[in-house]
């Protein structure tokens, strides 16, 4: 195999074959490709796109790169849960537990940021002490015990996305339907679950701008799932403003608790309980969407998704004391506010920037390399159709390293819309 031609061949638009990508995959991950090679397949990819039997292909060798873990020894339902990427979005931390506590068994392989959106290892990696890469008989063990863990791909599950994702994140190559199936698919397929739910994110702080651009990225993960004997179902959910009140990474923990806790944002709670109903309907724990919704609001109210989440919390090496006392970990250095400078009501938010702007915080990386700042985050104070008068609080920034929250202040100025009619943001759309 020479690399150099089959990056050709897909630059030039042609199809690439089975055998191909998978020399050009296992060839990178034994180093005999190098980042610079792997980086323009992948951008040659971003721009000419794949057909479906290049799409299957990927994701076969993708999964394939490592171990796939069956569960099939427990009576329990097996599912998992995976967004597509967003600004805030921290629904995963809150489901994983909720599913749990309600008797699905959830062995969630999850990412790091990728692009301007949030990632929920690096989230859950703010947690002192919390591993994200434990072995996968130590996985496998607590999945069988505790019925949850959320690790990242490792050298022995999903390596290959562990190697592309890091890459995409930082060459301009993640917004690609074929290059995201294969991500997210290689991931779900490999965690040997029964059931799926995905949440498409729609918007301007999505991968998918528009909604034919997130149907179409949804009916191909729906395949993908299908050919895999997985009951996979797929919602759409609004991305044109970020989802709860914070996007950052300590700043999103102590949010998920707060939802565990029953005290969540109502935005973030409603996406968690209609994610939440697909997998209690698949696993047949409830019979439908009403009966789900009060199924996951019980397990809240009595506390017992909260536990589940302190469980595995201190099973991944977490203290519960932290958790507890979360208003006194990682306090930031410094923080700025943005105030409104006129009034009237929110019309439209540029999440896109605003996800940039988390990045600038340190809340994500800019080469593969960079260390993240657990302190950093945004909070949101008002959102679409909300009033503000001039000089009301709208955002703030906060992190520990004075000229990043300058640089992230700069990016965010002239974000927000604001003007006469009251306007209405639908968060689930499909
Ligand atoms: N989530 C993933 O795991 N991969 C992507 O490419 C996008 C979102």
């Amino acid at each position: 195999m020479i690399p150099s031609e089959i990056i050709k061949q897909k630059r030039n638009g042609n199809e690439i074959s089975h055998a191909q990508i998978k020399d050009f995959i296992n060839g990178y991950l034994k180093d005999e490709i190098p980042d610079y090679q792997m980086s323009a397949l992948l951008m040659a990819i971003f721009f000419n796109g794949m057909t479906d039997s290049e799409i299957s292909a990927l994701v076969d060798v993708m999964l394939n790169s490592g171990e796939k873990m069956d569960f099939s020894h427990l009576s329990n339902y097996v599912a998992d849960k995976h967004s597509t990427g967003g600004v805030g979005d921290k629904v995963s931390i809150i489901l994983g537990p909720l599913m749990a506590a309600a008797g699905i068994a959830i062995p969630m392989l999850s990412g790091r940021s990728l692009g301007h959106t949030g990632g929920t290892l690096d989230k859950l990696e703010t947690i002192p002490g919390f591993k994200v890469n434990i072995n996968l008989d130590d996985f496998r063990k607590q999945v069988d015990t505790i019925g949850i863990a959320m690790i990242g791909q490792t050298e022995n599950i999903c390596p290959a996305d562990r190697r592309m994702y890091a890459l995409r994140d930082v060459t301009g190559t993640v917004e690609s339907v074929p290059l995201i199936c294969g991500s997210i698919m290689s991931k779900k397929i490999a965690e040997g679950i029964q059931g799926l739910v995905l949440d498409v994110k729609t918007g301007n702080g999505a991968f998918m701008k528009n909604i034919n651009d997130a149907h179409y990225l949804g009916n191909m993960l729906k395949k993908i799932g299908k050919a895999f004997n997985i009951n996979t179902d797929v919602v759409y959910t609004s991305m044109d403003q970020p989802l709860g009140n914070s996007a950052g990474l300590w700043c999103e923990i102590q949010e998920s608790i707060d939802g565990l806790k029953g005290t969540g944002p109502d935005d973030t709670m409603q996406v968690t309980f209609e994610l939440g109903a697909k997998l209690l309907v698949q696993a047949g724990l409830s019979k439908n969407k009403p009966d789900a919704i009060t199924l996951q609001t019980e397990l809240i109210s009595t506390g017992k998704a909260y536990d589940k989440f302190i469980e595995m919390v201190e099973y991944q090496g977490g203290k519960s004391r932290d958790i507890e006392n979360y208003s006194q970990l990682h306090s930031p250095k410094y923080q700025t506010i943005v105030k409104s400078e006129s009034s009237g009501y929110i019309q439209s938010i540029d999440t896109y920037q605003l996800g940039l702007a988390t990045v600038e915080l340190g809340c994500g990386r800019k080469k593969t390399t960079d260390k993240v700042d657990p302190t950093a985050g945004i909070n949101f104070y008002k959102k679409i159709g909300e009033r503000v008068n001039q000089g009301d609080t709208i955002l703030k920034l906060f992190n520990s390293d004075s000229n990043k929250l300058s640089a992230a202040k700069n990016l965010i100025t002239g974000n927000l819309v604001i003007g006469n009619k009251k306007v209405e943001n639908k968060l689930i759309l499909d």
